[in-house]
């Protein structure tokens, strides 16, 4: 009979041990739960559609694109010439090189594309190509502004 008793204290105990763990358990999982709504709330406010660097570029570059002939690499030729083909698409995309600052200083995407700037730039060619390529396909400037800031931001 005693040992009836043990072995009964025994298996509550193990009964309660188990319990603890699944309480444990479902707490983390509350706490992962709470976590998850957290970030995709953070990350929702913090990078909202709209609001990639390209979406605060006022442009207003004036100067006229250098011809894209003179340019023997294709990737510079190419880059040329979708500035060439599509100025206001250019002039409303910021350029990921981060040419707005000193000492260069360029309005948009198309200020690297009126001097030798853009000859030797991977980053301003492949924007510009990229964005040429939307601008073919007759994607809007904002459709542009958005994949250009999410490939290149
Ligand atoms: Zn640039």
């Amino acid at each position: 009979m005693g040992s009836k008793q043990k072995a009964g204290r025994r298996g509550a105990g193990g009964n309660q041990a188990g319990g603890r763990s699944g309480r444990w358990l479902t707490g983390a999982l509350i706490a992962l739960g709470a976590l998850a709504v957290v970030a995709v709330v953070y990350f929702s406010t913090a990078r909202p559609a709209g609001s990639g660097k390209s979406f605060r570029v006022t442009g207003g570059e004036t100067r006229a694109v250098l011809a894209p002939h003179q340019f023997g690499k294709l990737g510079a030729f190419m880059g040329y010439a979708a500035a060439q083909r599509h100025r206001d698409v250019m002039d409303h995309l910021y350029c990921y090189c981060q040419c707005d600052r000193p000492p260069s200083y360029h309005k948009s995407l198309l200020s690297c594309f009126v001097d030798q700037h853009g000859a030797n730039c991977d980053v301003c060619q492949e924007q510009a190509r990229q964005a040429g390529r939307m601008a073919d396909e007759g994607k809007s400037i904002d459709e542009i502004r958005t994949a250009i800031d999410r490939t290149f931001g």
